[in-house]
């Protein structure tokens, strides 16, 4: 055998020296994704199973992932990019760290009583619909109830076990659209009704909340303290603050307002007061809302046991329809009409 006939061989880098820290498989995050999801799909694609995955980044378990999804030292934000080529930056963006929407985050429960809630969210469609299955950011808020894009509501509950979300726990190698406690797959579930006039008002919500962050106004710490006494308003849930309702009893505290804003029994006061409310903008609303909550605050016990529920929803719808027409004129949602007649 000649040389030239024989195999070449040739040395190349070492895998580790080509690869560096670098884990096998990249997940990239997907708009408005929260990190403890990134972080299930992560370790399920590089073939570790969530629950095993605490201890790779250090932690003992519980609820590991969604106290990460509170706090990310800056110093795990930077391995994490290490391993998965992406930007600490984009991992830290998975954060809720919004300071002024915190008291509206689903407090973290393990276990929940069926009244109370959990601490996630999620909309069976979206999560059949996504490529790869993921959950929002926004599905931590106490503020939603139902989904933007499918109009039905959120779930917080495994529909077959009635358990709260546990993919923290999760010991097998299994995806977190699949319950970690009985192995239903989560995009199987029933779509959940939910009033029109509740989903409105939802987004008038959202919409606020959206532009007082935006505007970094003070009141938005008012704003999110009357949001959190709505159940006491709506006499949903035996006063208890919106974050501790499940989403179906805040469901219902949507619709009721909704429709307290629609027909309250003290519609002619409330219809005097709209034209007002509508022309003193954004600015003039907040400073409405602002009063509101003041008001309400020194008022003795046994009034706020009556409150001015018809008055809440109707800032809240008028305030909603002023922030819509100023911020979003080019974006003509199917909502619109109805807000617009609340404030006429
Ligand atoms: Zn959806
Ligand atoms: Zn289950």
């Amino acid at each position: 055998m000649s040389r030239e006939t024989g195999f070449a061989i040739e040395i190349r880098e070492r895998y580790q020296d080509v690869a560096g820290d670098r884990w096998p498989a990249a997940v990239d995050p997907q708009p408005d994704e929260l990190l403890s999801s990134w972080l299930y799909r992560l370790a399920v694609a590089n073939g570790v199973a969530p629950r095993s995955f605490a201890g790779v980044l250090g932690f003992c378990g519980g609820m590991w992932s969604a106290r990460l999804d509170l706090r990310l030292p800056e110093d795990l934000a930077a391995w994490l990019g290490a391993r998965t080529g992406v930007a600490s930056e984009a991992i830290s963006a998975m954060v809720m760290s919004d300071g002024a929407l915190t008291p509206l985050l689903l407090p973290l429960r393990e276990t929940a009583r069926r009244s109370r809630s959990t601490w996630i969210q999620y909309c069976a469609l979206c999560l059949a619909n996504d490529r790869a299955p993921y959950f929002r950011r926004s599905w931590r808020l106490a503020s939603r109830i139902s989904c933007f894009r499918h109009g039905c509501g959120l779930r917080d509950r495994c529909p077959a076990c009635r358990g709260g979300i546990a993919p923290f726990a999760q010991t097998d190698l299994i995806p977190h659209q699949v319950c970690a406690r009985c192995g239903f797959d989560l995009r199987g579930a029933a779509m959940i009704f939910v009033e029109a006039a509740a989903r409105r008002l939802e987004r008038s919500i959202d919409d606020i909340c959206k532009a007082e962050i935006a505007k970094s106004s003070s009141a938005i710490h008012e704003w999110v303290a009357l949001l959190l006494r709505a159940p006491a308003v709506a006499g949903v849930g035996s006063g208890r603050p919106l974050a501790n309702l499940s989403t179906s009893a805040r469901i219902r505290c949507f619709e009721r307002l909704a429709q307290r804003a629609d027909d309250g029994p003290v519609d002619a006061v409330a219809r005097r007061r709209r034209p007002t409310l509508a022309a003193g903008g954004r600015d003039g609303l907040i400073g409405r809302l602002v009063d509101f909550v003041d008001q309400h605050q020194r008022l003795p016990r046994s009034a706020r046991a009556q409150p001015p529920g018809v008055d809440l929803a109707a800032l809240l719808a008028a305030y909603g329809c002023a922030v819509r027409r100023g911020s979003r004129s080019t974006r003509r949602g199917a909502n619109d009409g109805a807000l617009k007649s609340l404030a006429a």
